[in-house]
């Protein structure tokens, strides 16, 4: 991955939100208030954040999605504009509002969050087209599921004809029509999102590598189960690699995944194999949850490159 190599071109679809997090001493249980120690509003969504996660990487980002005609949308594309994302294609849908996200973030690191999609639910294949010239030259795709199935597909379809690598963080998961997965060259899902993915329970007592096969035999090429602290297992036509995760202070854990994912598709774009590529996501994903909430977590080139050193 030498600096003079060429940036790699990397089209993101997927949604924008407005977080809303807060940290408290432990999660409440239903019918339970529990006193936050902080709060704080900031830019999320995972498809924005991923492009955020490719720029900071020396990719060369293209953010297609829909916000509101509303002042979210307006921070939403300062930020983007700050970030070099390149966000052309992001339309203002004045139908409905820019997503919204809540995040509770517990002490020891761990998150639960909710989501009103709004604009990101009115993404669909047309707003796909009117950005295909765009998929053209793209090395790859990367796509999660907060935004619906047309647009996966359309854009799915598109890049794949084009002879893009498709990435798919199926985040959060949900079973996926067979003209998408079978387009998949790599799916990202974590544990949860594996095995749910498969109608199964997210505790379903199954080892990770025949969770692992049985996604492969839904039609995606390889597989790169995301394993929190334990790293992360690839599965491919050749055989199973285990990666091992990083030794980091653990802040935060949001966004690890929306890190790993992008630097995943970085380092596909530009020709690591997929044992390498994943070592490098490992590093991202394990950096992003040194710091609180997601995109001051994003970490750059430089510091990813430093730790994989090691
Ligand atoms: P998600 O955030 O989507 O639930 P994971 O928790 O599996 O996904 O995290 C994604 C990746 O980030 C992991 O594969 C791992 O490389 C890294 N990571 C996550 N949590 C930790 C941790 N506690 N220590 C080191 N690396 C981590």
């Amino acid at each position: 991955m030498a600096s003079t190599e060429p940036s790699p071109r990397i089209a993101v679809v997927g949604s924008y939100n407005v977080g809303l997090t807060m940290v408290v001493p432990r999660f409440p249980t239903p019918g339970e208030t529990v006193l936050g120690d902080s709060f704080a509003e900031g830019p999320g969504g995972k498809g924005s954040n991923q492009a955020i996660g490719v720029a900071r990487l020396g990719g060369e980002a293209t953010f297609v999605g829909q916000v509101g005609d509303d002042s979210y949308a307006d921070d939403a594309f300062a930020l983007w504009d700050r970030e070099g994302v390149d966000a052309t294609h992001v339309t203002r849908n004045p139908e409905t509002h820019t997503g919204v996200g809540f995040v509770i973030v517990s002490e020891d690191g761990e998150n639960e969050i909710t989501v009103a999609p709004g604009a990101n639910d009115a993404l669909d294949a047309a707003a796909i087209d009117a950005a295909s010239s765009e998929f053209a030259g793209v090395d790859a795709l990367l796509c999660q599921l907060e935004v619906g199935d047309e647009p996966i597909e359309a854009a799915v379809r598109t890049a794949s004809a084009a002879g893009a690598d498709v990435v798919l963080n199926p985040a959060p998961a949900r079973e996926l029509p067979a003209a998408v997965l079978e387009r998949v060259d790599y799916l990202t899902p974590n544990q949860n999102e594996a095995r749910l993915m498969l109608g199964l329970d997210p505790d379903a007592d199954r080892d990770d590598e025949s969770v692992a096969a049985d996604l492969r035999a839904l039609g995606v090429d390889t597989v790169v189960m995301t394993r929190g602290a334990a790293g992360a297992l690839v599965v491919t036509d050749g055989g199973i690699e285990a990666v091992d995760s990083f030794d980091v202070d653990v802040v935060d854990t949001t966004g690890a995944g929306d890190s790993f994912n992008a630097a995943l598709a970085v380092a596909l774009s530009e020709g690591l194999p997929i044992g390498r590529a994943t070592r490098f996501a490992c590093a991202a994903g394990a950096l992003a949850t040194t710091a609180a909430e997601v995109i001051p977590g994003l970490p750059d080139r430089e510091t990813v490159a430093a730790l994989v050193g090691e």
